[in-house]
């Protein structure tokens, strides 16, 4: 299949629009995503926002474009002190200092990577750690003070907000509302507290440091970002990427601070994923209500499940998590694997057409088309596949009746693997084997019920029981199943 270039569009939270993505290098897109606090396990509303950027990434690579990604380690920051110093004493040097930060977050930096191996997200082109560029951020906190858009106070220094006068577009705040002149150290605060932030912090008792031309301190979470991303993807970025609670102030204190020393738009387009929430609250380290990869594997959930419900459903939407949601989604990837298998298969003779007119390979281009204009649509997941399960339906339809060609059968097929190198969760060859023989015994089931076949419906079943399928009739006549 020939490949072409799509323009594909996505909602702008700098103009709240859907425009297209116009790169600022033809065919090429430098794409910034804000990593993971390696503080901790990331639990799956993280991983929420890490699934939906990595669809992003691989709908644009699958529509040629070559994507550079990168996405950063938080590995210094407020919480990671908090949680790395407590079994120092008081009189500990600073490199023990360091040292006790470094064996926590290289402990959850490699955590967070497997958790990605996992999920098949696609590893950034570029996943620097914040504590490896500090000079790059000090020259920038330098010269925004040339700028003038940075002030000294007592070892730390601040952002200026008043100095930039675009502050706040990008979260839309009202410039009547902000206090000008009051200052915050905290990196995290709310919007009825729009001041000058921090932009590096003079060291505290008990804190690791680095040494610079404020005195010994470290930086603010909000200037990391800016400084690895201009080093690393240069003075104009295509897109920037996080979850709705980045846009502020994070996001609001990166484009202040890039756009400020670039005195032009750093990053064009920025692009938020909505929350995973359980039970209408936001899943939460801070709130207690969450859930790791790890807790959801060892409850026998498969991992490409949790990546199919979350891809699934639209990234600007929120999402409830539920065990229900999984049961689906298992059986959604079921579906499809059965069908692939199917494909790959010869087919049976069949008993005459089922469709007048249905061509299959017309058939196809026409589903192809749709599932890549809803992609182009602000990445319209839940439409694409939709999209490929009416496709399949009709597809297996007309297989009952009349067997696709070997041809027809690779076409359809090419059209699977192009559809799983976006949402990578459905070539599952072992599993595809057993999913099809489930299903064909299933089947057999159900004919022998209504021939009244007792001793044959019986013995289908205790064969589906030696494989461990536990089968659940459904209200609408049709039957699941799911491994005990
Ligand atoms: P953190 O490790 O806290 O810096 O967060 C990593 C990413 O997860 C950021 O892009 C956050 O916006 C995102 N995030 C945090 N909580 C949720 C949630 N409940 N649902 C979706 N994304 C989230
Ligand atoms: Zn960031």
């Amino acid at each position: 299949m020939t490949k072409s270039r799509r323009v594909l569009s996505l909602f702008n939270t700098l103009t709240r629009r859907v425009e297209p993505v116009l790169p600022v290098k033809e065919g090429y897109i430098s794409f910034y995503t804000c990593g993971p606090t390696v503080y901790n396990y990331a639990h799956i509303g993280n991983l929420r926002t890490f699934l939906f950027q990595d669809l992003l990434k691989r709908v644009f690579r699958a529509a040629a474009y070559t994507v550079t990604h990168c996405m950063n380690i938080t590995d210094v920051e407020d919480k990671i002190i908090r949680d790395s110093q407590g079994g120092l004493p008081a009189d500990a040097t600073n490199e023990a200092r360091h040292e006790a930060m470094r064996a926590l977050t290289e402990r959850f930096t490699a955590i967070f990577l497997e958790d990605l191996e996992t999920l098949r997200i696609q590893k950034a082109d570029h996943l620097p750690k914040a504590t490896e560029y500090i000079p790059g951020m000090i020259r920038l906190v330098q010269e925004l003070e040339t700028k003038h858009l940075a002030y000294e106070r007592d070892g730390s220094v601040y952002y200026r907000i008043s100095g930039l006068p675009a502050y706040g577009c990008l979260a839309h705040l009202d410039r009547e509302g902000m206090q000008a002149g009051a200052s915050v150290d905290a990196d995290e605060y709310e919007r009825d507290s729009v001041t000058d932030f921090v932009l590096w912090k003079a060291a505290k008792p008990g804190e690791p440091w680095w040494d610079s031309p404020w005195g010994p301190g470290r930086p603010g979470w909000h200037i990391e970002c800016s400084a690895m991303g201009m080093e690393l993807l240069g003075d104009r970025v295509d897109i920037h990427s996080g979850g709705v609670d980045l846009i502020f102030p994070h996001h609001e204190n990166e484009i202040a601070q890039s756009d400020g020393c670039l005195g032009h738009r750093w990053v064009n387009h920025w692009v938020h994923g909505e929350f995973l929430m359980v039970e209408g609250q936001k899943m939460a380290k801070s709130a207690g209500n969450f859930f790791t990869l790890r807790d959801l594997v060892e409850k026998g959930v498969d991992p490409l499940a949790l990546r199919y419900t979350i891809q699934s459903n639209h990234y600007r939407k929120v999402l409830n998590f539920s065990f229900e949601g999984l049961r689906a989604a298992e059986n959604s990837l079921k579906r499809i694997r059965v069908f692939r298998k199917r494909m790959e298969g010869e087919g049976q003779p069949g008993s005459g057409p089922w469709k007048e007119g249905l061509e299959p390979l017309t058939r196809l281009e026409q589903a192809r088309n749709a599932f890549w204009n809803a992609l182009a649509d602000d990445l319209n997941t839940p439409e694409a596949l939709a999209e490929l399960f009416t496709l399949i339906s009709d597809l297996n339809a007309q297989d009952d009746h009349v067997a696709l060609t070997r041809e027809e059968r690779d076409a359809v097929l090419a059209f699977l693997d192009e559809a799983d190198a976006i949402f990578a969760a459905w070539p599952h060859e072992a599993e595809a084997t057993l999913d099809a023989e489930v299903e064909a015994l299933i089947e057999a089931r159900r004919a022998a019920k209504a021939a009244k076949n007792w001793p044959e419906a019986d013995r289908v079943r205790d064969r589906l029981k030696e494989l461990g399928i536990v089968l659940e009739d459904r209200k609408d006549g049709t039957t699941g199943w799911r491994r005990g």
